[in-house]
């Protein structure tokens, strides 16, 4: 109760003093910087301090790390998409001015019910909205000309979470974890916490590192490993498509075909 007080008084500090539009950019840009730019940086950092340590705990073996160039590479196309999705944001808020929002920046503070019932409203619309995006991504007539790019990394590290092509950034990466709560007109701080948990959870699912459970990283590191699984990010859809296990697509007692896509 004490904690809800405190964030009420800041956050009426906050909105008292600055223009909605303001709030909701400079709310962007600190949610890219502290839900992704840093924690993918520590991430990256363990590689350099402590080898012995992220040797042991990498999902994939050391051989197949990408070489320093290819992580200096990946780092400059996710910092590219960064840029691009805040331009779009600053230009929609130009558009409809800063006085206005585009999220609710509603006074008074969203209650802990609310902002947990929101938080896995959130979770589940961007698990079906990711899976079948990213699984039409995955189909042969298109694979090439999109999806493919983010696949370059087969053994990932943090910062290979962005590393995509811009149409599949905005649309995979960025939409379905914001555009739902933004529909349902969830409360802007309910937005920002999630968004910058998903921010974490993507560096962290690309990590390539076992140590964290939740979210399981062992499901995403495998689809950049064998691509024909884990379409989703919790499991909950895979589970629903069988796509869950390599292999689903094989023909039952056939020749067994290779995933290469
Ligand atoms: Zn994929
Ligand atoms: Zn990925």
């Amino acid at each position: 109760m004490y904690l809800h007080s405190q964030l009420q008084t800041t956050w009426t500090s906050i909105t008292t003093r600055y223009r909605p539009g303001f709030i909701e950019l400079v709310a962007n840009v600190l949610i890219q910087i502290f839900g992704f730019i840093i924690p993918a940086t520590v991430y990256m950092l363990i590689d350099v301090a402590f080898p012995k340590f992220s040797q042991r705990h990498k999902i994939q073996g050391a051989r197949r790390q990408p070489t320093r160039q290819q992580i200096l590479h990946c780092i400059r196309i996710s910092l590219f998409n960064h840029a691009l999705s805040l331009a779009i944001h600053g230009m929609m808020l130009y558009i409809v001015g800063f006085d206005n929002s585009l999220m609710n920046l509603d006074a008074t503070i969203p209650s802990l019910k609310t902002f947990v019932g929101d938080f896995f409203f959130a979770l589940l619309a961007r698990e079906v909205l990711f899976y079948y995006v990213h699984r039409a991504f995955h189909h042969p007539s298109i694979y090439a000309y999109i999806h493919k790019m983010h696949h370059k990394y087969i053994t990932p590290v943090a910062f290979a979470a962005e590393y995509a092509h811009p149409i599949e950034h905005i649309l995979a990466n960025v939409l379905p974890i914001t555009l739902p709560l933004y529909l349902k007109g969830a409360h802007g701080l309910s937005i920002m916490a999630f968004v910058t948990f998903e921010l974490w959870e993507a560096a962290a699912d690309h990590s390539g590192y076992d140590f964290l459970k939740l979210p399981p990283a062992e499901l995403h590191d495998l689809h950049h490993e064998k691509f024909r699984v884990n379409y989703g990010t919790i499991g909950l859809m895979d589970w629903i498509h069988g796509t869950d296990t390599v292999g689903w697509d094989r023909p039952k007692g056939g020749k067994v075909k290779r995933a290469n896509e």
